[in-house]
């Protein structure tokens, strides 16, 4: 798959596996109480026990609509991309199996995936999570594709303001009703048609659990169903759990539909020991009829809630948060019945309320960051030519680096000893190398890239102020079954700090594509190791006069995903193919000319400031004869050596070359 298909690709998934889960979230957080009720129902599955104060699945409810949420926005967003990764898989993972095992034992009666905002049977469950699972498998493999819509330093606010959000939304819709009611018992429902249905189209089972008895367990559903007048309905499916702060507003509200001549009562699935306890210590004088206990959870999410009834038809419900004032004699069941919520209204409202802010900060930080950018960029960048341009003539270099932005760089040699020395001979050659340089300090960087074999034995020996260590590939896998491969990990723990990658030799040798190496960077970067990266054309691509196209897709294919915090361990090698171990060098003016444009191409990816901080040496043939030549241009800021790296005073004379 090419790059750019991949990346289509990968921004696909990213944007299903994101809105899946937001929405996933949000139905959830609007219904926390409904979404706890299915917790519970898993939760008695396994048989787990829990303190009740602990309020366990309500607790679990809102903690993963709240995650869900946040997960979904941190993937449509692009931030901590590796995290969000990890944690979808995760997530999908869990899910996946849990739906493998409401197939095969069907625990519960729907998985509760989107909340009860879509019912979805076992089957289509465990077909949706696999293929999330597929798409976040994807994605795990490709974390850093997508470029995040929010700059490093403002993504803190993204995640506060999306956290405290869904988290206040969850904490809004348990204090009042849902604002969206996805089950039947919504304003403006007809019971009577639902549970005495005249029209076929209406499928009687839907509702058939609606039945209240009184307590003598006569059922009294038509009785309530069929009335014309007003009727009020506390619902209060365990009066044991029921707020009791709420008992005298409904005594006034039972006195003002006695005055009113509405019926009142109150339905509940409580003992009748219960009943009594509540009448006695609350003065109710309301009449209590029986029902079911789901069928009450399901009518309102509160307990206890109200619900008005004219006509076998839902006219109003309220929380026990915001029961209606009914103490002024002249409020009527019309001001009732008006008082209906406008929740698309609410709903939109709030929305707005996460919405703008947060388009508001996607927009200010990309201006501020480009604004930065640019008042950062030294005026010739200005001038910068584009890169065919560049291309075409010595003269029409234009370097975006001044000799003293070139002194602030790190200059770095890098020796590179590729297949050569025993470990014997390596030990004593670096040996020697660190006597020299500790004897006669350097004023650049040193490395030396040994082969594995040596690193474990050179790196005690070595004075890491003057001389450093590090290793010459290493794989492009974490860990495991691969024979004779040596992870990033196991380098750094020999103490090596630095690892050559996307060297041309590795590129043509060994078929290491622009995808392999972007594997390998990352996991050299993620165990704490700097990059040396080569790029460089071979000798047909320059006669084509491609050079710049060649290492601009060199850089692309394998560090434009990084970050720029990334980018700042990462040390770029020019190494023009045709100038290895051949004896032929590229003129200073050569070299100069595509350092100048590599920094260019790195200003427009990463920034200036970015760019003006990046080491890149060049390699290729470089030896104590002509190292001061290159050295001295301004965007040269040191070597990738080969063959003269194996002694240790050519290595010096290279080093040397940038004392004055
Ligand atoms: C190299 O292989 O990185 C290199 C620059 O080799 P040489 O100096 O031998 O050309």
């Amino acid at each position: 798959m090419s790059d750019r298909v991949l990346k289509i690709v990968i921004h696909v998934v990213r944007l299903i596996l994101g809105c899946t889960f937001i929405l996933s979230g949000f139905v959830k957080a609007v219904d926390p109480k409904g979404f706890s009720y299915k917790i519970e129902e898993y939760l008695q599955v396994v048989n787990a026990q829990f303190p009740d104060w602990l309020n366990l699945p309500l607790v679990a409810a809102v903690v993963i609509c709240c995650a869900e949420f946040v997960l979904g926005i941190y993937l449509l967003l692009g931030l901590r991309r590796k995290f969000t990764a990890i944690a979808t898989l995760t997530v999908c993972v869990v899910f996946t199996i849990i739906s493998v095992l409401l197939v095969i034992f069907h625990p519960v009666h729907d998985c509760g995936c989107f909340g009860e905002f879509i019912s979805l049977t076992d089957a289509q469950t465990l077909i949706k999570n696999v293929i999330l699972l597929g798409l976040a498998i994807m994605l795990m493999r490709n974390p850093q594709v997508a470029k995040p819509l929010v700059p490093e330093g403002w993504q803190w606010f993204v995640s506060l303001y999306t956290c405290v959000f869904i988290f206040v939304f969850c904490l809004r819709s348990l204090y009042y009703l849902p604002l969206i009611d996805f089950r039947q018992y919504k304003v403006g429902a007809d019971l009577r048609e639902m549970v005495f249905p005249t029209h076929e189209d209406i499928k009687p089972e839907e509702i058939s659990d609606f039945m209240v008895l009184d307590t003598l367990s006569e059922d009294q559903t038509a009785q309530i169903l069929f009335k014309k007048e007003p009727t009020m309905l506390i619902i209060a499916p365990l009066l044991s759990e029921a707020s009791a702060g709420v008992a005298e507003r409904l005594a006034s509200i039972s006195d003002w539909c006695n005055d009113k001549g509405y019926d009142i009562y109150c339905l509940t699935a409580s003992p009748l020991k219960d009943i009594r306890k509540w009448c006695y210590y609350n003065d109710a004088e309301y009449p209590f009829l029986i029902a079911d206990h789901t069928l009450l959870k399901t009518m309102v999410r509160s307990n206890p809630g109200l619900m008005l009834l004219r006509d076998g038809v839902i006219r109003n419900k309220w929380s026990a948060n915001n029961l209606p004032e009914v103490e002024d004699a002249s409020v009527d069941e019309k001001q009732l019945e008006a008082a209906v919520g406008n929740n698309g209204k609410i709903l939109l409202k709030i929305l707005l309320w996460y919405l703008l802010p947060m388009l508001l900060i996607i927009m200010l930080s990309n201006i501020i960051r480009r604004k930065t950018k640019s008042a950062k960029i030294p005026k010739v960048i200005k001038t910068l030519k584009t890169p065919k341009d560049s291309n075409t003539s010595n003269n029409s270099i234009n370097s975006i680096t001044t000799k003293n932005t070139k002194t602030m760089r790190k200059k770095i040699v890098a020796g590179n000893w590729k297949m050569n020395m025993t470990l014997q001979e390596g030990v004593a050659l670096a040996k020697e190398l660190n006597e020299l340089l500790a004897a006669d300090k350097p004023n650049c960087g040193v490395v030396i890239c040994t082969p594995f074999i040596h690193l474990a034995s050179i790196a005690p020996m070595l004075d890491t102020n003057v001389l450093k260590l590090g290793a010459e590939n290493c794989a492009d896998k974490e860990k495991g079954a691969y024979t004779g491969e040596v992870s990033a990990a196991m380098v750094k723990s020999t103490g090596a700090e630095y690892v050559i990658l996307g060297h041309s030799e590795r590129r043509a040798y060994y078929g290491e594509t622009p995808e392999i190496l972007k594997e390998k960077v990352n996991l050299a970067l993620a165990n704490g190791l700097k990059v040396i990266f080569c790029i460089g054309e071979v000798l047909e691509e320059r006669e084509a006069g491609k050079q710049n196209e060649v290492v601009a897709a060199q850089l692309k294919g394998s560090l434009y995903d990084l970050t720029a915090e990334q980018f700042a361990n990462v040390v770029l090698a020019y190494e023009p193919v045709w100038a290895i171990g051949t004896g032929k060098t590229a003129t200073a003016d050569q070299a100069e000319e595509m350092h100048a444009f590599i920094r260019q191409e790195i200003a427009k990816q990463f920034g200036p400031e970015v760019a003006e901080n990046t080491t890149i040496q060049y390699g290729g043939s470089c030896k104590p004869s002509n190292a001061k030549e290159l050295f001295a241009k301004p965007d040269v800021d040191g070597g990738l050596i080969g063959g003269a790296s194996l002694k240790a005073a050519d290595f010096k004379g290279i080093i040397d070359a940038w004392k004055e």
